[in-house]
């Protein structure tokens, strides 16, 4: 008679051990019913996290994306997509869903020096930051979705274990980290945090509303400083739903009593920094809360490794005030999604030079210098009293001039080209 005992384990089929080894089976096959198998586990469903599963799950990969809050709460982050992330959104085939939960703008007036230069139709749109991941989240299949924490990791150049907040373990061949700022995670790594700008701008955020009247006369408007005495880069006006919410940008220290200030009479200190407002804009308050962020730029080191890859905040910062952030996590996630990862599982083993090929990519690489080189010129070019810097501020307001003359022109001759066609009908 066989003295061999019987066990079936989901992942690895029936196993015929011999009686001394149950024991020792029994443990490993009792931890093994606790460990989920997947192809990608990502960590973090933010934009980057979010938007990567869904596309992922939309091509058909074996993916399971991990995050400990099930809805994604309010938060105080990109909360407008301009043309530029509208594109990139599209190479992930999320932008139908984006799209239709954001409010776009009918146009958008830029002011410069305290006078409107130019004239744009619209082409960007307002969404708050959790509606806007929440959106995303809703495109990935409930099953892909594991609402933990991600506790733990162990990571090779072949299969990823993860120990989760609710006990359970997940083993995956690639584990795409999109932790945001978070920090726990990196250290277990052993990645490295490279502050490249402490706090270089401040974001506030808040609503306002037209007073004595029902509307304002703008749908969007971007208002840059009057000078850089005032440490004011911009602040955009645009619309998100029936509320005018307002984005303004400013360098300055953390325990600038100014920001105190800011917080106790918003209305009054933003008229101080930029005090055309008042005709640009006319009688307005501020409504609600006021959201007052700094944001470090930093990068990442020694993440070239077998096994994980980094996208979004997780790998890099870039500067709210340039406006490329979310724009940057779906680059990040569209070259990964739509190209490597397809290729990395078609081939055995997960090593660093395979990685290597994401971070090295030239798209990704472009879009990243662009997205630091922005943050730089705007400071400079909103705090920079050398004679070039002044000299840009003002070839900026020549140029938004021009252009601005040139759509008025074309707005004309096609009215007018309308009323000649409408006139000859009637
Ligand atoms: C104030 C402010 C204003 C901004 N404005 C703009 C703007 O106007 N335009 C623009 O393009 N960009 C802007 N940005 C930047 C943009 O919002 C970010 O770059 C982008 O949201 C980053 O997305 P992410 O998915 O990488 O990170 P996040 O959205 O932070 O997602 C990280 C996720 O990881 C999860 N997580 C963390 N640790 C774990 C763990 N251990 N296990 C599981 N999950 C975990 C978190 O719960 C979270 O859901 C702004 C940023 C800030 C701070």
């Amino acid at each position: 008679m066989s003295s061999a005992v019987e066990l079936t384990s989901p992942h690895e089929g029936p196993a015929r051990v011999s009686p001394t080894e149950v024991n020792w089976r029994q443990i490993i096959w009792c931890n093994d019913c606790n460990m989920r198998h997947t192809d990608v586990v990502i960590a973090g469903a933010g934009l980057a996290g979010s938007a990567a599963a869904a596309m992922l799950a939309e091509a058909g990969t074996d993916v399971l994306l991990i995050d400990p809050r099930e809805v994604y709460p309010p938060d105080f982050r990109c909360e407008k997509l301009d043309v530029s992330q509208i594109e990139i959104l599209r190479k992930t085939g999320l932008a139908d869903a984006v799209l239709n939960a954001a409010t776009p703008d009918r146009s958008l007036a830029i002011a410069r020096f305290g006078r409107v230069v130019e004239r744009r139709d619209g082409r960007q749109c307002g969404i708050h930051y959790a509606d806007l991941v929440n959106t995303v989240r809703r495109q990935v299949p409930a099953n892909a979705f594991l609402p933990a924490k991600v506790d733990s990791v162990v990571t090779n150049a072949d299969r990823q274990i993860l120990s989760l907040s609710n006990g359970e373990e997940v083993s995956a061949r690639l584990l795409v980290l999109a932790t945001g700022l978070n920090l726990g995670l990196r250290h277990q790594l052993g990645l490295a945090r490279k502050v490249i700008s402490e706090n270089h701008s401040i974001s506030i955020g808040f609503d306002i509303k037209p007073v004595s009247r029902r509307d304002f006369d703008f749908s969007a408007l971007t208002c840059y400083s009057e000078s850089p005495a005032t440490r004011v880069a911009y602040v955009a006006f645009f619309p998100i739903g029936e509320t005018t919410r307002a984005n303004l940008f400013v360098y300055r220290d953390l325990h600038d009593a100014w920001l105190k200030r800011f917080r106790a009479a918003p209305r009054e200190i933003l008229l101080e920094v930029l005090p055309s407002l008042s005709q640009l804009i006319g009688p307005f308050e501020v409504h609600g809360d006021v959201k007052i962020r700094p944001v470090d730029l930093y990068v990442t080191e020694g993440h070239r490794q077998g096994g994980v890859v980094l996208v979004g905040d997780a790998f890099a910062t870039s500067c709210p005030a340039a406006g490329t952030g979310a724009g940057k996590a779906l680059m990040d996630v569209q070259r990964l999604c739509n190209i490597y990862i397809p290729q990395w599982l078609a081939t055995p083993g997960m090593g660093a030079k395979k990685i290597a090929a994401f971070y090295d990519d030239p798209e990704k690489q472009a879009y990243d210098a662009w997205c630091t080189n922005k943050a730089y010129a705007l400071k400079r070019l909103s705090l920079d009293t050398s004679l070039p810097w002044v000299a840009q501020r003002w070839a900026r307001f020549a140029l938004h001039g021009a252009r601005g003359a040139l759509r008025a022109a074309k707005r004309r001759l096609t009215g007018a080209t309308a009323s000649v066609a409408l006139s000859s009908e009637h």
